[in-house]
């Protein structure tokens, strides 16, 4: 697979993780992935884009970025809001950590980031945003 990179950027309107889901989809099939893998990885955009949409601005439209790149045979996806950021990153990873309780979070998006994806690093900055670099290794197969 040759080196390939498209990013998008849209507002924290719920209805875009549905978009960002079918652009991920669609940059992934031009190579081939498996069902499973390609599930995965819409499953671990889906966390990162809801994440930007309840978390980052919740008083708020902002934007979100979306940049897709595959290179050396790994999809790499990196996700950027400009929102509250997180104040300890190392808590909020934590399985079942929640900052809205209340609102049936299960906090369990970011276990959900790193199981399905090979790697994943945060860095956010307190009223400045979060980003998120996610890759996961191309599988060669058509069907796992
Ligand atoms: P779930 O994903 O299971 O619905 P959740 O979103 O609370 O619940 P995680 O996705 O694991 O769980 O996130 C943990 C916590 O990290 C969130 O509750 C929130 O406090 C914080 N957080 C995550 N992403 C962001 C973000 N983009 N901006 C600000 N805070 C965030
Ligand atoms: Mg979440």
């Amino acid at each position: 697979m040759e080196n390939n990179k498209i990013k998008i950027e849209f507002l924290s309107y719920s209805e875009n993780e549905y978009i960002a889901r079918g652009f991920v989809s669609v940059f992934a099939s031009t190579f081939n992935p498996s069902v499973s893998w390609l599930s995965d990885v819409k499953t671990a955009v889906s966390e990162g884009v809801t994440n930007c949409i309840v978390h980052a601005y919740p008083n708020e439209i902002g934007k979100i970025i979306l940049e897709l790149e595959v290179n050396n045979n790994y999809l790499h996806i990196n996700i950027y809001d400009f929102g509250v950021g997180i104040d300890n990153v190392n808590k909020a990873i934590e399985p079942f950590y929640t900052s809205k309780p209340n609102e049936e979070r299960s906090g369990m998006g970011f276990t959900i980031m790193q199981s399905f994806m090979d790697d994943v690093k945060i860095e956010s900055a307190l009223n400045k945003g979060t980003s998120i670099f996610m890759c996961k290794k191309l599988l060669n197969s058509v069907e796992e």
